[in-house]
């Protein structure tokens, strides 16, 4: 391997699914690495034993694969745990913790929880902020609680350039010794992070402002391993348009609110749990705030027929959203490649990104900005592109498009691509295709009950009875005798369209009548002959 060669990493905690923001990091962190020549590497961070999970794993990876950033090491395809999960390396951190307690730098702890929050409060009190250090009066005594190893942080002033903040420096007595390896025998982030970044020769981090004070505990680690550390660059947050910060909570805050208006209306408690199939205690400690479970919010919403904002990329994948689409919304978040630029391809995208080009301050995350960009990626794209975009729809979802033959597929996407926002509106207002559709009550009154509206879809009936072969060519001039019908020119049409589609709104009838079959456009229209009755 060249020395001097690029390599960045994306090292995601699976507790959850793959949000935007780290879809946004893991990109930024591709892009510098294909920009030079560099290597991208993924790294499960599951040093968390309780909230780790192998189906998280799992969906992070198929999420980057889905948005196209592919990793040159990392875990493989599923989630199989390889040396890239960092439960697998437990013998490398053991070997380096063991080296800092030889060395004088780590050291035991024995504190239970509730004396560490005695201790926070004394501080509180003292209006002085909590720091652990090793030479503070009334640490525990060995065997009184759990055993941890601390780091002892230096004492002096870390100072680093942060590729995107500049300089950042934090004080001495704002150190604190922390935690590097638990009382479970597993590392912390903070301890693992460094290992690996060093094992694995990681030259540039780029991660999220959140972490932005951690990297001087980092260094400090760093330093006293007797390590060189890689560059860091800390991107902005980011936020939703009315400046809260994006986070999975949106979705649970939305869901029980839909919840609370709901049972505000007068249902109980109890048919919520008929309806979303969540147990009773579960849905109180949803309700109750005291767990954020997103799962039990899509039940929620799915149960109450309300949207609830997306966060994670899955969302925005059953949303229908193309991944070319969503990744090029997301890099534009805190980026900003100049000359107003907003459609970029990945071949553009990385021709013009640079970390002097990243923001300081919190990106907006704008919906109906993304709701544009994914109609215009649509429209651009041709049908076997669709297609393919449509696919990894149907993997996720369950519209009647899915069940669909790859002809109808293509039909469907041509007739909708000039009218569609998202895929999944497509595949809703398309569903009368494959399922009789619900009767728009006023769209009936209107167009097939009032005036000669009877009439006039009987004469359409006999016009398209008579038709032999139900192809394009014998049903365009068919189509021109029936504008030509009725008192008013339109109308006649129109009382077709209600009749086929179930409401006065669907792409052109010719391509309409061609996908419904003869069989299925004339039992429609004898549907809706024998209702008005
Ligand atoms: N596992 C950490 C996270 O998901 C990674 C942070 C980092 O990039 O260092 O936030």
């Amino acid at each position: 391997m060249d020395s001097n060669m690029i390599k960045t990493r994306f090292a995601p905690s699976p507790t959850g699914f793959l949000h935007v923001g780290g879809a946004r990091t893991a990109l930024f962190n591709w892009l510098y690495a294909r920009k030079h020549g560099g290597q991208f590497v993924l790294r499960i961070e599951d040093t968390d034993q309780v909230r780790s999970t192998a189906e998280s794993a799992a969906g992070i990876l198929s999420d980057l694969q889905w948005l196209g950033l592919n990793w040159d090491c990392g875990p493989q395809p599923g989630g199989v745990k390889n040396e890239y999960f960092q439960s697998m390396r437990l013998d490398l951190y053991n070997a380096h913790l063991d080296k800092l307690v030889k060395d004088g730098r780590a050291y035991e702890a024995y504190e239970t929880p509730q004396q560490l929050a005695a201790m926070r409060m004394v501080a509180e009190k003292m209006k002085r902020p909590f720091r652990y250090r090793r030479n503070m009066p009334g640490r525990a005594e060995r065997g009184s609680g759990p055993t941890v190893l601390r780091f002892e942080m230096p004492f002096e002033t870390i100072t680093f350039h942060d590729l995107i903040l500049g300089d950042i420096s934090v004080g001495g007595e704002e150190h604190d010794d922390i935690i590097i390896r638990k009382s479970d025998g597993f590392p912390t982030y903070h301890f693992a992070v460094v290992v690996d970044d060093h094992d694995m020769g990681i030259t540039h981090v780029l991660r999220a402002q959140e972490h932005l004070m951690n990297t001087p505990k980092h260094l400090g680690l760093y330093q006293a391993l007797g390590w060189q550390p890689p560059a860091h660059a800390h991107m902005p947050l980011v936020f939703n348009m009315d400046n809260t910060k994006m986070s999975k909570r949106d979705k649970t805050k939305a869901a029980r609110a839909a919840a609370a208006a709901w049972i505000k209306q007068g249902h109980t408690l109890e048919t919520l749990v008929e309806k979303s199939g969540i147990p009773a205690d579960q849905l109180k400690e949803f309700l109750d705030k005291k767990t954020d479970d997103s799962r039990l919010a899509a039940a929620i919403g799915a149960a109450l027929a309300v949207h609830l904002p997306e966060i994670d990329v899955q969302d925005f994948r059953r949303s229908g959203y193309l991944s070319d689409a969503l990744l090029n919304f997301i890099a534009l978040i805190g980026w900003s490649p100049g000359e107003n630029r907003e459609i970029l391809s990945r071949e553009e995208m990385l021709q013009l990104f640079s970390l002097e080009t990243i923001g300081k301050t919190s990106g907006r995350f704008d919906r109906k900005k993304l709701l544009w960009m994914n109609g215009e990626y649509i429209r651009k794209r041709s049908i076997d592109d669709l297609l393919h975009d449509l696919a990894a729809f149907n993997a996720v979802t369950d519209y009647p498009i899915k069940h669909a033959t790859e002809s109808q597929q293509r039909d469907l996407l041509a007739m909708y691509q000039e009218r569609t926002g998202t895929l999944a509106e497509m595949a809703e207002n398309s569903r009368f295709f494959f399922e009789e559709p619900e009767m728009d009550a006023a769209a009936f009154k209107k167009h097939v009950e009032s005036g000669n509206g009877r009439g006039l879809l009987q004469q359409i009936r006999d016009m398209l009875d008579s038709i032999t072969d139900w192809s394009k060519d014998q049903l365009v001039p068919v189509i021109e005798k029936i504008i030509e019908l009725g008192e008013k020119r339109g109308s006649a049409p129109q009382t077709l369209r209600v009749a086929i589609c179930g409401g006065s709104v669907s792409p052109p009838l010719l391509e309409t009548m061609c996908l419904l079959g003869r069989t299925t456009t004339l039992a429609r229209i004898d549907k809706a002959l024998q209702k008005t009755g």
